[in-house]
């Protein structure tokens, strides 16, 4: 098979599975007993803490483990809202946003917060002037995405930091694309909050992290015991936890390497679909965009066919998000990029990872070449 979906989820690193074995087997104890194996196995969580918080430039107690992207957007975006709701209701996100962080303001609207999303251009970016313009005296929060999970589009995060600190508005950034793809550091972004998931930097599924800075007070979620400073409370998940530090302490070592890979192979990808195929439109800003991910409207082709052909020919891909799939919607962010739903139904994203070869992208791109011609001529 060729796996062209890793933007949905990572092979696990056989490295990150061998850091994560001991902890599934001998080193068992429960991290908050008293006894000296325990208190082990808690000091090799405050490692792991140390190794990630240096991996975006925070300190150790601004690192709190959740069970992933959905839950760390989950928890900064609700826990953000409760806390700081007698300042004022008003959050402000945008229509390009995955699921979890749409879902979580849908909520919220529910409960009496006012939400406003904004749109983002035909590029799929969203300007910071615009996220400034929405900003009113009862807003307490900025969602925004770094990079779109479907688009590879990067988000003006730093802009939008700037202004959130300068109108005293806290900022969230699910980070999940990007962390991996590109250095972060949470004081350039002028992060509050930052969202990372392990299953996409080549780690186990079921866990990630949620930065947040000191001073900024979220309430917890889940109710429960004093894990995590009572944030998120639950006996945690050891190996997982090791396996995600050890899958970030990779990632902070490779990253140039896995940068270069990524530009070459989607770079090459690109400009063979670019300019090999007629009638396609590109579904990413070209100035602002990690080269992992790959999207494009192919005319007179229903992408939902274009996968299944794909498939047969070994080749995994996907028409959007993994969250959207299946029930026949159609792509929130192309739609929200001012996509007709003809073009929205006919896209495919590509997504790479440093497990792919040159090979993989010369076999996609006569696959995918063959394919639509095939599929055109019927
Ligand atoms: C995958 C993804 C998530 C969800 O992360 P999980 O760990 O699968 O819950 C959130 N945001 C973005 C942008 C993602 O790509």
């Amino acid at each position: 098979m060729v796996y062209a979906d890793n933007a949905a989820t990572t092979p696990l690193d056989k490295r990150v599975l061998e850091a994560m074995l001991p902890f599934l087997q001998d080193n068992y104890f429960n991290p908050s007993s008293a006894y000296r194996a325990s208190i082990r196995v808690k000091s090799e969580i405050s490692r792991a803490r140390a190794v990630i918080a240096d991996t975006i430039g925070a300190k150790e107690q601004e690192i709190t483990f959740t069970s992933g992207g959905t839950e760390s957007d989950n928890l900064a975006i609700k826990g953000a809202a409760y806390a700081y709701k007698n300042k004022g209701r008003h959050i402000i996100t945008t229509k390009i946003e995955h699921p979890a962080v749409l879902n979580t303001c849908r909520h919220l609207e529910k409960e009496g917060f006012e939400v406003t999303y904004a749109d983002a251009n035909e590029n799929g970016r969203v300007e910071a002037s615009k996220i400034e313009s929405l900003i009113r005296p009862d807003t307490i929060l900025v969602s925004v995405m770094y990079v779109n999970n479907e688009t590879g589009v990067i988000q003006p995060v730093e802009e939008i930091g700037a202004i959130c600190k300068k109108h005293g508005v806290l900022f969230h950034t699910d980070a999940v694309q990007a962390y991996g793809h590109l250095p972060i550091d949470v004081n350039a972004v002028n992060a509050d909050m930052l969202s990372v998931s392990a299953h996409k930097i080549y780690g186990p599924k079921g866990t990630g992290f949620l930065y947040v800075r000191n001073g900024v007070s979220l309430e917890n979620v889940l109710d429960g015991g004093e894990q995590e400073s009572g944030l998120r409370p639950g006996t945690e998940n050891v190996a997982g936890i090791i396996g995600l530090a050890k899958a970030a302490e990779l990632m902070k070592a490779e990253l140039p390497k896995r940068m270069e890979k990524e530009k070459n192979l989607g770079n090459l990808l690109y400009e063979r679909i670019s300019k090999e195929i007629p009638g396609i439109k590109v579904n990413t800003d070209p100035e602002h965009r990690v080269p992992a991910i790959v999207n494009f409207s192919f005319e007179r082709i229903q992408g939902e066919t274009l996968l299944i052909n794909l498939d047969m020919k070994g080749i995994a891909a996907s028409t959007g998000s993994a969250c959207t799939q299946g029930n026949g919607e159609l792509s929130h962010v192309l739609l929200a990029m001012g996509r007709s739903e003809d073009e929205a139904a006919a896209s495919l994203r590509l997504s790479l990872g440093c497990m792919n070869s040159e090979e993989d992208i010369r076999y996609i791109a006569d696959t995918l070449c063959n394919t639509i011609k095939y599929l055109r001529a019927i």
